[in-house]
């Protein structure tokens, strides 16, 4: 691990799960000193659309942009498209979509986006596998489908924190994982159930870790980072 606190910094990415473009780029103008990676998911991207995206791109900053598409291959070429033209550097799907939903993906993408795969959601456990058919061990299916979307040409998984290990060990060590569901050891879990301190993480093998709330609900943002940063080099 890097002992410089910037470094450490280059390690988050931040969820802005807020509901409009005035919260949103309120804290970007506060953590942009700070943080290159802001997060933008269904919440915000429905609300305010490529817009907020393109108004976080132009403070310099780089934007995840947290769709995790789902749908036939055609439809989901043209959506990474679409990112790509955009601008973003980082675009989830689901890889339950399946081979050929993933390659239509890598192949519309363009150089500088990084396509990562979501494996199995942390809010879905084994009977809920169950209840859609599935009877493999969770793990096991976490694994499974991460192989298939190495093998298919994503960039990237999403892990929780308690798969990285086992990703790591497994996977090749060019696919990038970020994981969310991290916890400073003076924040509150909130509803993250399953969660590791962003050091822990880190040494497990996350390559970014994905923290909303503990920064974002925090009264002063960037002493939310600060102090991260010093639990990730102290
Ligand atoms: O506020 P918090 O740090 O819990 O935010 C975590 C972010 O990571 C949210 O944007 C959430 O959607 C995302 N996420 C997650 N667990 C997953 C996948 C994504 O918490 N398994």
């Amino acid at each position: 691990m890097n002992s410089q606190p910037g470094a450490a910094a280059e390690k988050i990415i931040v969820a802005l799960d807020v509901p409009a473009r005035t919260d949103a780029v309120r804290l970007v103008e506060k953590l942009r000193a700070h943080i290159s990676t802001f997060k933008v998911g269904l919440q915000l991207y429905t609300a305010e659309g490529p817009d907020i995206v393109r108004a976080i791109l132009d403070t310099g900053a780089r934007v995840f942009l947290d769709l995790k598409l789902h749908d036939i291959p055609n439809t989901v070429a043209g959506a990474v498209e679409a990112a790509s033209h955009l601008g973003v550097h980082m675009l989830t799907i689901h890889l339950s979509g399946g081979r050929a939903m993933i390659e239509a993906a890598v192949a519309a993408r363009n150089e500088s986006l990084t396509l990562l795969g979501v494996t199995v959601l942390t809010s879905i456990d084994q009977a809920t596998l169950r209840e859609a058919g599935v009877e493999t061990e969770l793990g096991q299916h976490v694994l499974r489908l991460a192989q298939l979307g190495v093998n298919a040409g994503v960039n990237g998984l999403v892990a929780s924190p308690h798969e990285v290990k086992m990703l790591r060990a497994t996977i090749n060590p060019q696919i990038k994982l970020v994981v969310p569901g991290v916890r400073p050891s003076w924040a509150e879990a909130a509803d993250q159930k399953r969660f590791m301190t962003p050091r822990d993480a880190l040494h497990a093998g996350a390559d970014y870790l994905v923290i909303g709330r503990p920064i974002t609900g925090h009264h002063d943002p960037a002493k939310a980072v600060a102090q991260i940063c010093g639990e990730l080099v102290g």
